[in-house]
C-alpha cells in the first residue's frame, strides 16, 4: 500500500505538492469515491482518477543516456527537432528527461517515467552533486576558480558553493578545460557562471550525477540503472 499522493506523483502528472493540492480539492477518486484525506493508502488493484481521468500506472523505468550533442533535452519539441526521448524508440512507458541539458551539451541525463524521482533528483535540497567538464574560451586564473567555488552572483540569485578545477590548458590558443562540480540546477547555470568569470563556454560535458557516471559509454548509448543504484540515488 502506497500513500495516495505519492502514487500520483510518481505517475509523473503532478508534483508531490500539487498531488497534495488535487486530493485537497477533491479532485481525486479512489474506485469511485472523492478522497479528500491526505494519508489514504492505496494498493495497485484501486482504481484512481485524477480530474476524471483514469491514472496510468506503469511499472517505473529508469535510463541512463550519454545525452549527444544535438538533441533537446524535452519530450517533444514544437520545431520538430530530435529529443533524447526519440532515442527510445521501443521504450512504451512515457520517459521524460530528470532536468535538463542544453541543446549543444552532452554527457549524463537520466530519464525515467517516476515524477517523484525525477522531483528528488532535481531539488537542490536533495544536493546531487553533477560534474562538468568545461572547455573555456580563456584559461581562469586562481582567483577566478576561486570565484566559481565561492559562488557567481546570477540574475536570478548567487550560487552555492562549487568545487572547480583548471584540468588542462593551452596557452597557444588560450582554452582551458575546466571541471565543475555544482549541486543546483539553475537554467544553463555552468555556462553562465563562466560567462560571469569571463571565460565563456564552448563545450561542455556532464561527467556524472551523483555516484553515476559515463563509464563504458560512448555519446548515443544507455543504460537502465539498477534498482539497487535508484535506491541509492534517492
Ligand atoms: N549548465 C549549462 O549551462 N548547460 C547545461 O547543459 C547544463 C548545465
Amino acid at each position: 500500500m502506497e500513500r495516495l499522493q505519492k502514487v500520483i506523483a510518481a505517475a509523473g502528472i503532478a508534483s508531490r505538492r500539487k498531488a497534495e493540492q488535487l486530493i485537497a480539492d477533491g479532485r481525486v477518486t479512489v474506485n469511485g469515491k472523492t478522497v479528500t484525506e491526505l494519508g489514504t493508502k492505496v494498493s495497485g488493484s484501486d482504481k484512481i482518477e485524477v480530474n476524471g481521468v483514469r491514472l496510468e500506472r506503469e511499472e517505473k523505468v529508469y535510463y541512463l543516456l550519454y545525452k549527444p550533442r544535438s538533441v533537446l533535452s524535452a519530450a517533444s519539441d514544437d520545431k520538430g527537432r530530435k529529443t533524447v526521448v526519440d532515442l527510445f524508440p521501443e521504450v512504451e512507458e512515457r520517459l521524460y528527461p530528470v532536468g535538463r541539458l542544453d541543446y549543444d551539451t552532452t554527457g549524463i541525463l537520466l530519464l525515467t517515467n517516476d515524477g517523484e524521482f525525477a522531483y528528488q533528483m532535481t531539488h537542490p535540497k536533495f544536493e546531487i552533486e553533477k560534474t562538468y567538464v568545461a572547455r573555456t574560451k580563456g584559461i581562469p586564473t586562481k582567483e577566478q576558480l576561486k570565484q566559481l567555488e565561492r559562488g557567481i552572483v546570477l540574475e536570478d540569485g548567487k550560487t552555492a558553493p562549487a568545487k572547480a578545477k583548471l584540468l588542462s590548458m593551452d596557452k597557444k590558443t588560450g582554452k582551458g578545460i575546466v571541471q565543475l562540480t555544482i549541486h543546483e540546477g539553475k537554467n544553463r547555470q555552468v555556462k553562465r557562471m563562466f560567462e560571469a568569470i569571463g571565460c565563456p563556454v564552448q563545450k561542455l560535458k556532464r561527467e556524472s550525477f551523483g555516484f553515476l557516471d559515463l563509464h563504458g559509454l560512448n555519446a548515443g548509448d544507455r543504460r537502465e540503472l539498477t534498482a539497487h543504484e535508484v535506491k541509492q540515488l534517492r
